[in-house]
């Protein structure tokens, strides 16, 4: 049977490259829900109609955001444009959790996340998979890690895209995005208590993928 694998987390816990390896693994699709809110961020910052929360909502509402295989790989897309790369700049980052907090922004992603999932074979990564997207999720799994580490891992992939950004910022960034996703009224980040805790400090990829493949059994 195809089931539904869900991973939540804060920022840069690895998330995404687990889940990516885990869905290769299994046969099944990822979706990095993380990305949807970030197509929209692009989106406003593209459109250049200001970034207030009414100009959010008017601009998410035309928007159609879409996860579409090309090749082996899943790419982003806002309407027709290939967002992939441009989602992950600072400048996204900034705005993403100002976007996401917003109720009629999270409605629309939330429909379409679990259109996607409905068939199972999915591994979907984000913040509120198994709290409120997948609630009858077969496997549900919190991935964290320190600060510093989760700092460290941000640090070497920003350096890899060009990026020089001084560890401190991009912790202070991380811990600024947790507090504002954590906080928020709708569907902030928990952890639910039937979701197994896997602190991956100090673990490397493999030992996690591992430990991820024993949980879904
Ligand atoms: O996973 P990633 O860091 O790319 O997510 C970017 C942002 O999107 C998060 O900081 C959060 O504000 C938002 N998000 C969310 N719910 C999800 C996934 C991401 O609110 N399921």
């Amino acid at each position: 049977m195809k089931k539904t694998v869900a991973i939540d987390g804060p920022a840069g816990a690895g998330k995404s490259t687990i889940a990516k390896l885990v869905a290769e693994k299994l046969g099944y699709i990822y979706i990095d829900t993380g990305a949807m809110y970030r197509a929209v961020a692009w989106k406003v910052l593209d459109t250049g109609a200001g970034t207030t929360d009414e100009a959010i909502i008017r601009t998410a509402e035309k928007l159609h955001v879409s996860l579409r295989f090309v090749g082996d790989n899943v790419r982003v897309f806002a309407d027709d444009t290939d967002v992939t790369e441009k989602i992950r700049t600072p400048e996204v980052t900034a705005l993403v959790s100002q976007v996401a907090q917003l109720g009629p922004v999270r409605e629309k992603m939330v429909e379409l996340q679990r259109g996607m999932a409905k068939d199972g074979g999915v591994v979907m990564d984000g913040r509120d998979i198994a709290s409120n997207v997948l609630p009858n999720a077969d496997v549900k799994i919190f991935l964290t890690a320190s600060i510093e580490e989760r700092a460290l891992r941000r640090w070497k992939e920003m350096k890899a895209k060009g990026y020089e950004e001084p560890i401190e910022n991009l912790a202070a960034e991380i811990e600024a995005r947790d507090k504002a996703d954590s906080e928020r009224a709708i569907s902030p980040l928990v952890r639910v208590p039937e979701a197994t805790l896997l602190d991956t400090t100090g673990m490397t990829i493999d030992e996690v993928v591992a430990k991820v493949m024993e949980l879904c059994g």
